[in-house]
């Protein structure tokens, strides 16, 4: 089980120092950042990891995943132009911190996971931070979640080649689908794309480095 933590002064300091290093990078505006500043990045880390939470640095979580550089996170979350009323599907929950992040800023978040023990530990940080409008699933994101569709907003916090397809057909009419689009253990171009004439169109935002979408529910959990 994971207990409360009470946060100590320093690890507030260093948030907040994290937070206006943020500012300073001009990643983000001023509610993505008041969400970054509300969620102790640390209560998504194991023991050993700790001492990143507020390093500018993605970092390693259990079953070889990771989670992402708070900068990311920041950029992500700002090209999603989120609104209170929004929902939102967050494809790779992983430590559940952008999954936090997230539910701060819209209505309600449903996050899909391959890994069953990521996504019970997400569970359980998400629960201490007393977030209740995030449901967590654990599927093949490639299918995206049929059943919450359509989504104003979808997530992809895992690199792929292309986008799936039922993650276009999940997404609303006028929404935005965020991705990073290119070739595992490579460089992909996080990508910001709409419903278009001939299909999704999309901008390049920015170059980014995650682990791939890895297709199927994973063989150990
Ligand atoms: N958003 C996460 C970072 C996730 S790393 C965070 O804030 O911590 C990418 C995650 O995507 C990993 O946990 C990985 O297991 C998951 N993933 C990879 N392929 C997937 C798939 N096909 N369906 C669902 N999740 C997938």
């Amino acid at each position: 089980m994971i207990e409360p933590e009470e946060e100590d002064e320093a690890e507030t300091v260093a948030r907040a120092e994290l937070v206006m290093d943020l500012r300073r990078q001009n990643v983000a505006g001023r509610a993505t950042l008041a969400a970054l500043e509300s969620v102790p990045r640390s209560l998504f880390l194991d023991a050993p990891h700790k001492s990143l939470a507020y390093r500018d640095r993605a970092a390693p979580i259990d079953c070889g995943q990771t989670i992402s550089q708070p900068s990311v996170v920041a950029m992500m979350t700002e090209a999603l132009a989120l609104e209170p009323h929004m929902r939102v599907l967050e494809i790779g929950t992983g430590s559940g911190y952008q999954c936090a992040i997230l539910a701060r800023l819209a209505a309600e978040v449903v996050s899909v996971e391959r890994y069953r023990h990521l996504s019970e530990l997400a569970a359980a940080r998400l629960a201490v931070l007393k977030i209740t409008n995030v449901s967590l699933h654990v599927a093949d994101g490639h299918d995206g979640w049929p059943a919450g569709a359509p989504y104003d907003r979808i997530i992809v916090t895992a690199a792929t080649e292309a986008i799936p397809a039922a993650l276009v057909d999940q997404l609303a009419p006028e929404g935005i689908l965020i991705a990073p689009v290119g070739p595992a253990g490579g460089v992909q171009e996080l990508m910001r794309c709409r419903h278009g004439a001939g299909g999704l169109v999309g901008e390049r935002l920015a170059d980014v480095r995650f682990v791939p979408l890895t297709p199927g529910i994973a063989r150990i959990l």
